[in-house]
């Protein structure tokens, strides 16, 4: 007998035939003896809408009400998915993220878990019930509801499988896998049967939304098995593992793109100790996160300073630069929303030379022009025009053969 958490993504509980083919699978699990814990998405498109929805109300909604808002879209299908589970004659029981004791930072819309209380979840289990939970949702120690940040619902299942100490941890979703390259974009992709914590992190916050972040976060820390699997069809998964010495002999695992990013420029301010620090740690404040940040070469004591934040973020990173710009005299602050980040991630590029020079070429080659580079350890990035972003991805993973 093993201690299972699955968690099923939007799409997968979309309609209600969709719901109750989870809950089919689920019963497969259950019936071969395991104890089950199954997190829950809000049905696909669903949290969009009401985001839209609030907008509509008003221009800033309160964060406080947006979580209230936001958290509805997953409480609808935990209690779907348990009605299914109960249709088909197994007793199960579904908790909201507060109920399955998800403590969380106060940042709404984009709390971080800070612990869990797992006796809620094991009494339920031990009576021999499915245990439905609520992804993507918490609540703070004064119990306002929050959400974890867009997709957080990968984080909910892989915290509750470190919290409950399950064996493993199925995220399952609309494909079987994790890819070289997003399947929605490049016409070859290739399924990995392993990838290591440390690339699937890059992968996961350089745009491959298949899997949150923070989960692979957790998945390392916790040493908690993670498995993404598609909940359509019965194929083999990729595995999220520990870094083993044969990774490095590939030099790129894979190719990633983010749409959701916007550049701030800022013109003529101070050359001097201190500027830097003013802008971003004004930015900080409003816990807005920066992605790469360019300074040009100061010039008659002036520089000009370029930055990346997502999308979501560049209405109020812009209102900051703008209002830090005036006490620093800056000439001028300009945004670009039309940019678009890809980048290259693998263990390999530690022990192959000339990996950036191959990306380059290949963008030079599709005349792609680079705005902003950034790179670490296992990881290169370029800005370039958003137009450009699905060429520049195709013509990257075909310079590294992914494909084969
Ligand atoms: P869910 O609603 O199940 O959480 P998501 O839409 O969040 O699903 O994530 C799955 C999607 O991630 C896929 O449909 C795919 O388009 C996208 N994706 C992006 N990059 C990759 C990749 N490298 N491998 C697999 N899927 C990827
Ligand atoms: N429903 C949330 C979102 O759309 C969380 C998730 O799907 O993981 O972002
Ligand atoms: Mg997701």
């Amino acid at each position: 007998m093993a201690l299972i958490v699955q968690k099923y993504g939007g799409t997968s509980v979309k309609d209600s035939e969709r719901i109750k083919a989870v809950a089919q699978r689920i019963i497969k699990t259950k019936e071969k003896g395991n104890q089950m814990v199954v997190v829950v998405s809000a049905p696909a498109g669903m949290t969009d809408d009401l985001i839209r929805l609030a907008h509509e109300i008003c221009d800033t909604p309160p964060a406080r009400e947006m979580d209230m808002l936001l958290a509805t879209g997953e409480q609808r299908s935990i209690a779907l998915l348990a009605m299914a589970l109960c249709a088909q004659g197994h007793s199960a029981i579904s908790f909201t993220g507060p109920q399955a004791g998800i403590l969380t930072t106060k940042t709404h819309t984009k709390a971080r878990i800070l612990n869990i209380d797992p006796d809620r979840i094991k009494t339920e289990l031990e009576k021999g019930n499915i245990v439905i939970v609520a992804g993507f949702q918490g609540a703070t120690e004064d119990d306002a509801i929050t959400t974890l940040d867009r997709g957080g619902s990968d984080t909910s299942a892989v915290a509750i499988a470190a919290g409950i100490k399950a064996d493993v941890c199925e995220i399952y979703t609309d494909v079987d896998g994790v890819y070289t390259a997003d399947p929605r974009i490049v016409k070859n992709p290739k399924k990995l049967d392993t990838i290591s914590h440390d690339e699937m992190l890059e992968m996961a916050s350089s745009g491959a939304k298949v899997l949150h972040s923070r989960a692979v976060e957790f998945a390392k820390k916790y040493d908690v098995p993670l498995y993404v699997l598609s909940s359509f069809n019965e194929n083999p998964g990729t595995l999220v593992t520990k870094e083993v010495e044969s990774m490095e002999d590939v030099v790129i695992r894979g190719v990633t793109h983010d749409k959701n990013q916007a550049k701030i420029t800022i013109f003529g301010v101070p050359d001097k100790p201190g500027t830097a620090f003013k802008i971003f740690n004004k930015i900080g404040e409003a816990e807005i996160n920066v992605d790469m940040i360019v300074q040009s070469i100061g010039k008659d004591d002036k520089a000009t300073i370029s930055f990346t934040v997502s999308k979501t973020d560049l209405r109020q990173a812009l209102e900051i630069v703008k209002e830090v710009g005036k006490e620093l005299g800056s000439s001028e602050v300009l945004a670009d929303e039309k940019v678009a980040k890809v980048s290259i991630v693998g263990v390999g590029m530690r022990s192959h030379s000339g990996v950036a020079a191959r990306m380059f070429q290949s963008l030079a080659r599709e005349n792609i022009n680079i705005q902003m580079i950034s790179t670490s350890e296992i990881k290169l990035s370029c800005i370039i025009d958003e137009n450009d972003v699905e060429r520049a991805v195709q013509a990257i993973h075909d310079e590294f053969n992914l494909s084969e």
